[in-house]
């Protein structure tokens, strides 16, 4: 099958991160078993939450006993529902219009992934130099339980030997890149006592202690955000809170506050010093509120962590998807992603992909048909790739 047939059958299927992605994961698992490759379909279990309606994917081609390269992708795409209006084709329906093949998940990640099962005899000849994984996840979009869950559970032992290295493919336009933030997104609930505004001894007023959180937060970022890492536009770590929202009425104290902390840092950034002294700033402030009204109480739910992408500059798996992509550079990406996830298990990890970080989860995606040409290139090129063409950039494209 050609790419754009199979980026017309991917973005048919809805696979809108809120619901089951799952006819696309079936219909790439039969596509790969059908070219003999090992499947395995893992549903979602994980923090207590079991999901038979959410599968990951594992495809591999090769001796499985020796190290070999993972293709790292998400099937799920963000939400439609919000924006359907501003869409000017129907999203789930690929159109070509001068070069642009528009459609849902085009660019984020479904032309990538076409491009592999378009290309599957290659990954099968590329298979017999190092066997080659294909690793799809079903809520990249959402909060990365699914990367989680492969990883705890060392992708179901199916790598317990250090890899080669992992391509994760999400849009670059091909560039190799070696570096993203990481992100730690916590939330916190105030709870309080209500009061009329006219007798504010009988309140416990959560906004005043969200300020306070608020202003300790800022100061120990001060305190703990030390390293500067110029790869990146904004070179240190970053803090925002957001999603606040509280009280019902003007005429009373609020007793209910929210807020979502959001904490981007840069890779060698240790985050934890902050986050326990945060923490235990929070548990001072929850004596004190307990001490005007014992049922008054704090709640931190920490939502998700994307882990921070830093590739060694002399890994292999660099030197080879620079060779493949024509591309000696190495850059940084403001976008999170699941390269962290494999980094963190010892497997070096670069990002390259089809299409434009800017045109993902927005209406009208698009990824350039010279892009999906020129990743079945990429891996034509990762053929011809061996350690003593290094530094050769010498192929047509
Ligand atoms: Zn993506």
């Amino acid at each position: 099958m050609k790419t754009l047939d199979v980026l017309e059958k991917l973005i048919a299927f809805d696979t809108d991160v809120q619901n089951s992605s799952l006819d696309a994961v079936h219909f790439v698992a039969n596509y790969l078993s059908d070219h003999k490759a090992n499947v395995s379909l893992i549903s979602k279990n994980y923090g207590g939450q079991q999901d038979a309606n959410r599968e990951s994917l594992i495809a591999s081609f090769g001796d499985i006993e020796k190290p070999g390269i993972i293709f790292s992708g998400h099937l799920d795409t963000t939400k439609i529902v919000e924006q359907e209006h501003l869409w000017e084709r129907d999203p789930l329906k690929m159109t070509v219009v001068d070069g642009c093949v528009f459609g849902k998940g085009s660019t984020d990640m479904k032309g990538a992934i076409s491009v592999l099962l378009s290309q599957v005899e290659k990954l099968k000849i590329l298979a017999k130099k190092y066997p080659i994984h294909i690793v799809l996840t079903h809520d990249e979009e959402g909060v990365f339980t699914a990367i989680n869950q492969l990883r705890d559970n060392n992708f179901y032992n199916l790598f317990p030997l250090k890899q080669k290295g992992c391509i994760v493919m999400e849009p670059s336009e091909l560039h190799p890149v070696s570096a993203h933030r990481g992100n730690k997104r916590i939330s916190v609930d105030i709870y309080g006592k209500a009061a009329h505004g006219s007798v504010p001894h009988m309140a416990v007023d959560a906004v005043y202690y969200t300020f306070q959180l608020y202003k300790k937060a800022k100061e120990l970022a001060k305190t703990y955000f030390t390293e500067q890492d110029n790869r990146f536009e904004y070179p240190k770590t970053s803090l925002n809170i957001s999603n606040f929202h509280a009280g019902m009425s003007d005429s009373m104290i609020p007793d209910k506050s929210h807020f979502d902390l959001s904490c981007r840092y840069v890779p060698n950034e240790n985050i934890e010093k902050f986050f326990e002294r945060f923490y235990s700033t929070i548990r001072i402030i929850e004596d004190e509120m307990k001490e005007k009204f014992p049922e008054c109480s704090v709640i931190i739910t920490e939502r998700n962590h994307v882990l921070p992408l830093n590739t060694k500059p002399n890994s292999e798996i660099l030197k080879l998807v620079q060779y493949s992509a024509n591309n000696n550079n190495a850059k940084s990406v403001t976008y999170g992603s699941e390269a962290g996830y494999f980094q963190s298990m010892g497997i070096d990890t670069v990002i390259c992909g089809p299409g434009n970080i800017m045109c993902a989860h927005k209406p009208n995606e698009f990824v350039l048909m010279s892009d999906l040409i020129k990743y079945e290139r990429f891996l034509s090129n990762m053929i011809s790739f061996n350690n003593s063409h290094k530094k050769e950039f010498s192929r047509n494209d």
